[in-house]
């Protein structure tokens, strides 16, 4: 049975958690120019006695929901070794709860992907998804080694050896200006590099990295090419065999599915308690992901406390968490009360609004008008277009235009 958490602390995160993110290493061998990560030069690592003080105090306050995904990011965690991931996740396993699903996911940048990770990974049934721009002259104007060399060749390598393995991937795609004005290019290369999935993210400003090419005063245009990369990209989903699924049009379809649609208040990234991320040395955090390891000007260290001596949750006291609890709470609610994308978005991510606001509490960031506005307009349009083509009277059958 679930132990009741403390009476100071808040328990409104009883039974949340949906997604952990741990961080086994700040470290990245690799040095992308957009990287958001601000340690990634430290080769620390997290101990399994500061694992053991997360997994205690997640499962016994009851945080867990019925199926938890432990994300091994924030670093690249390919870079340590397969040994400790085989101790992590035993300790896992021993501490988590009957009844509780845990299933383990790396977002790796593939460079270290080989025969014997591909043996880890199906022995531990870890899910994969590999960092991947599109060909190779795309990738590798960002994606880089410390010394300025391309990686594309060293990741199509790695992919490589999960394709022998039998292994399924999906791909984190990350859209920069010059990928817009390329649909066509970058679906033929994952059509033929074979994910479950493609994931597009835009280059972000937040964390370390403060600008972006998508950001800037032509606006309008470059909201117009990713409008046009978007509908061409939905164009080439053929709807009887697409070669793989597109994220960002399945969440528009799911949460149009969603029975509870236009009834939700928020996302997994703004609800305190969904998302639990933790860094190397134990400090943890909640909402976005990225957050973890910041200091802001006005708002301080974005982390909450030290799994090793503070409680998680945070005491409902906390200076700290109620400042950020309620700056994006307001957020949201701006959001809501003003945003006619809210039921497909629910408040947008706390760590673009900070990132490009400076605030929590704002509402539109390019961030949003990009992967939610632009590919919810994109996508409930295609879909219209598919309504009125079962609609038209039926085109003669061509055996009679013969
Ligand atoms: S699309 Fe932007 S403005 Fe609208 S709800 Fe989402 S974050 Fe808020």
């Amino acid at each position: 049975m679930r132990r009741r958490a403390h009476a100071t602390v808040d328990e409104s995160w009883c039974g949340r958690l949906e997604l952990l993110v741990l961080q086994p290493t700040p470290f990245c061998n690799l040095d992308c120019d957009y990287c958001y990560l601000p340690d990634r030069d430290d080769t620390r690592r997290m101990s399994l006695a500061t694992l053991e003080a997360v997994a205690t105090r997640v499962f016994q306050a009851g945080l867990a929901a019925n199926e938890v995904s432990v994300i091994w990011h924030a670093g690249e965690p390919l870079t340590v070794p397969r040994e400790w991931y085989a101790e992590a996740f035993a300790l896992l396993a021993r501490h988590c709860p009957p009844g509780v699903r845990l299933r383990h996911h790396v977002q790796t940048n593939g460079v270290l992907l080989d025969a014997r990770w591909c043996d880890f990974i199906t022995t531990h049934d870890v899910h994969v998804g590999v960092s991947v721009d599109g060909p190779a002259w795309l990738h590798d104007r960002h994606r880089r080694t410390r010394r300025g060399q391309g990686t594309h060749a060293l990741v199509v390598r790695g992919i490589e050896a999960l394709r022998q393995a039998g292994i399924p991937f999906h791909v984190i795609c990350v859209l920069t200006r010059e990928s817009l004005a390329r649909p066509d290019e970058i679906f033929d290369f994952f059509a033929a590099l074979g994910p479950s999935c493609l994931c597009f993210n835009v280059e972000e400003v937040e964390a370390a990295n403060g600008r972006s090419s998508l950001a800037g005063p032509d606006r309008a245009l470059i909201e117009g090419e990713f409008r046009a990369f978007m509908t061409r990209v939905v164009e080439r989903l053929s709807p009887s065999a697409p070669p793989f699924r597109v994220r960002e049009v399945d969440h528009v379809v799911q949460v149009l599915r969603d029975p509870a649609y236009g009834t939700r208040r928020g996302n997994s990234q703004n609800e305190p308690g969904r998302i639990v991320s933790v860094a190397w040395d134990g400090t943890y955090g909640t909402f976005s992901p990225e957050l973890l390891g910041i200091t802001d000007g006005r708002l301080g260290r974005l982390g909450l406390g030290n799994v090793l001596v503070d409680p998680l949750p945070p005491l409902l006291g906390s200076e700290s968490y109620r400042r950020q609890r309620d700056e994006v709470r307001r957020g949201n609610e701006r959001c809501r009360a003003t945003c006619k994308y809210f039921d497909l978005c629910l408040g947008g991510a706390p760590a673009n609004k900070l990132g490009e606001l400076g605030r929590f509490d704002g509402t539109e960031t390019m961030f949003c008008r990009l992967t939610q506005q632009a590919v919810a307009d994109v996508v409930l349009a295609a879909l219209d277009d598919m309504g009125d083509a079962r609609r038209a009277p039926q085109a003669p059958h061509a055996a009679s235009r013969e």
